[in-house]
């Protein structure tokens, strides 16, 4: 849909370029966006792990770290007095912000004496009674006496439960250096160009194999296998303990274009005395393993080769190994391979650039090129695969899209399970494909899709593995947490040792010990709708769901400006509350009961206030609609002086 001439230029010039050449650890940053750092340089570098990172901390160890003198020189905000509740020694708090009690939002606070550590910083899709919201972002008051002392933020990988909320977290946050593997930083920064904000962050392409120190906290990484490349999980060092931090992860012993996860890594942990084990939960009802990429693209291969007309594949553009297979398969059995969607084709674009997709010249193009080839030569990968109402997919099966018609013979495969809540637009997707004649292949016909969570037997293996002291299930919503806690416990972990915490607690750490205080900090939900950001509180939402299961009744009251007196009657305006032509005497009556709420608030209050004075006719209404027709809608006095 979006898909336009540049992009394809894009593609096409970067393909010509760069095929057959191996991905290096460095990565130019500058020809990835179309707006270049010439006018606006952001800082990315390659992150060895042996300079310094941003607070001038030099060396690897401890011991070497620069006097408070030395320190505050090159970053004066040190010299500042800190803020807050004295501070406790020796002891690690972890805090999470967000993402458990949900799927999405992942945020955690690690916070030991001077220093704070954050990993991930992502934004959820709204729930079904968030009504006219667009993302829900986590709440960082906590931090906000802290700024001074953030050190940095530890991305996991690119997904937008992970990093989406940073655009409108990191200005707020006094913009502390982001570390992260290239692929997720270059995500990162995309998201940060999005919102004109990328000439004032600091980004750091980190290589995995090498830790590095940020104040107390000495930081290792390891891979794992997930749904998107370059997917890491974090160990944390402090004198406090360590901890070690899953992220997103499976483990796939026959991942496509990914590297294996870090076997050996994630098995010297279990020696090393961990404290406690952040694990992720998503998949903790699910028996067995987790189904290897491998077998999907071999399950897409068949289809692929035996397909008669046009092959149409709906999948995540982020599941870049899967999109990878289906380029080769595509290149195989002779068909070129069109995208459609903005994500598909930017994520793609990214994806090149950076040498985790590699495709021949000539096999990639936007949708709008598709002209008249022939059908057996065609294969469109789109976006939609969730049945979203503006997505391509989507448009396709409404026969609403202006460069694909669906007929009789397209395959269609959706390429992906339905998020919770999704089921029923996905099928209503699905319903008008075959309607249009389209053969249509989910994943309740064959596996053409798996998950990029850990099931249970993997969730065993990662708890074997690491043999931490405490586990503290995290990402998913409780019921999955709980789930992941008893396997701890089938593994002989104790009732105090599996730890189930929820937004806002606080878990402390001392001499490797982990347990749950009391002790509560703030962490709502932040809505952000449209521009805003945290503007959108409780009373709007519910006015929202008052409009939306009664409806509004406004009622305009139009005074002298110096008598306060009604010039004339009041005038009652009413959407989705009652049809005003049918009830015409229930709207003389509330022209009755508006006028006579007036009066009396005038009456009872000559020099109110004009809130005073609405709340006192809202208060009436809202009696009169219950008792006469046993509804409550919004009710809107509106006072206007003429
Ligand atoms: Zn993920
Ligand atoms: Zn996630």
């Amino acid at each position: 849909m979006h898909d336009d001439k540049k992009t394809d230029e894009t593609l096409e010039q970067w393909i010509n370029k760069n095929v057959g050449g191996a991905a290096g650890e460095k990565i130019v940053f500058d020809s990835l966006g179309k707006t270049t750092a010439s006018q606006n340089p952001v800082v990315v570098k390659p992150f060895s792990g042996h300079a310094a990172p941003h607070q001038g901390h030099t060396g690897t160890t401890r011991a070497a770290r620069p006097t408070p003198a030395a320190s505050a020189a090159k970053k004066p905000f040190l010299q500042k007095k800190l803020p807050g509740a004295p501070l406790r020694k020796g002891i690690l708090r972890c805090i999470p912000l967000g993402g458990l009690d949900e799927v999405g939002k992942n945020m955690m606070v690690f916070e030991y004496e001077n220093d704070i550590v954050i990993v991930d910083m992502g934004f959820q899709f709204p729930e079904e009674d968030m009504l006219g919201i667009d993302y829900v972002i986590p709440d960082v008051s906590y931090l906000m006496d802290k700024i001074d002392r953030i050190r940095g933020i530890l991305i996991t990988h690119g997904h937008l439960d992970h990093i989406g909320a940073i655009p409108y977290l990191l200005p707020k946050l006094g913009f502390p250096p982001i570390f992260s593997a290239k692929l997720s930083i270059a995500l990162v920064k995309k998201r940060l160009e999005e919102f004109g904000l990328e000439s004032k962050a600091t980004l750091h392409v980190i290589d995995p194999a090498k830790s590095f120190e940020l104040g107390n906290f000495h930081v290792d990484w390891f891979r794992v296998n997930h749904s998107i490349p370059d997917g890491l999980g974090i160990v944390l060092r402090t004198p406090a303990g360590t901890i070690v931090h899953t992220g997103d992860f499976k483990f796939d012993y026959t991942p496509v274009f990914q590297q294996p996860a870090d076997y050996a890594k994630i098995a010297a942990l279990g020696s090393q005395g961990i404290a406690a084990l952040f694990s992720d939960s998503t998949n903790a009802l699910k028996p067995g393993n987790t189904m290897s990429e491998k077998k999907i693209g071999e399950t897409l291969e068949e289809i692929i080769k035996g397909a008669k007309g046009r092959i149409i594949i709906a999948a995540f553009s982020s599941l870049i190994g899967r999109i990878q297979q289906i380029i080769n398969h595509a290149h195989y059995y002779g068909r070129k391979v069109f995208l459609s969607g903005r994500s598909m084709a930017d994520t793609i674009s990214i994806a090149q650039q950076l040498q985790f997709i590699k495709a021949p010249p000539g096999l990639l193009h936007p949708v709008t090129k598709i002209g008249r080839t022939k059908d057996e030569n065609v294969l469109i990968l789109t976006t939609g695969a969730q049945g979203e109402s503006m997505s391509a997919l989507t448009r396709m099966a409404l026969g609403d899209h202006s460069q694909i018609l669906i007929k009789k013979d397209d395959t269609v495969v959706i390429s992906a399970s339905p998020i919770p809540g999704n089921e029923r637009s996905i099928y209503t997707v699905i319903n008008n494909l075959v309607r249009l004649g389209a053969k249509v292949i989910f994943n309740q016909v064959m596996d053409v899709h798996t998950s990029g969570h850990a099931q249970r037997e993997d969730l065993k293996l990662m708890i074997n593995l690491v043999k931490p002291r405490a586990l503290v299930p995290v990402h998913g919503e409780i019921f999955m947490r709980q789930a992941h806690a008893e396997i701890g416990r089938e593994l002989g972990m104790t009732e105090n040792n599996t730890i189930v915490i929820e937004n806002g607690d606080v878990l402390e750490i001392i001499n490797g010990e982990a347990r749950k205080t009391s002790e509560r900090v703030t962490a709502n939900y932040i809505m952000i709708d449209g521009k805003g950001v945290g503007d959108v509180g409780a009373q709007i939402i519910m006015d929202r769901q008052i409009m939306s299961e009664n409806g509004v009744l406004a009622v305009l009251f139009t005074l002298d400006p110096k008598t306060k007196k009604l010039i004339r009657d009041p005038e009652v305006i009413s959407r989705g509350f009652i049809y005003m032509k049918e009830s015409q005497e229930i709207i003389n009556e509330t022209i009755v009961v508006s006028k006579k709420a007036y009066e009396e608030a005038m009456a009872k209050m000559p020099n109110g206030k004009r809130g005073e004075i609405k709340a006192y006719i809202r208060g009436s209404l809202d009696r009169f609609s219950h008792r006469k027709i046993e509804r409550n809608p919004l009710v809107l006095p509106i006072l206007i002086e003429v």
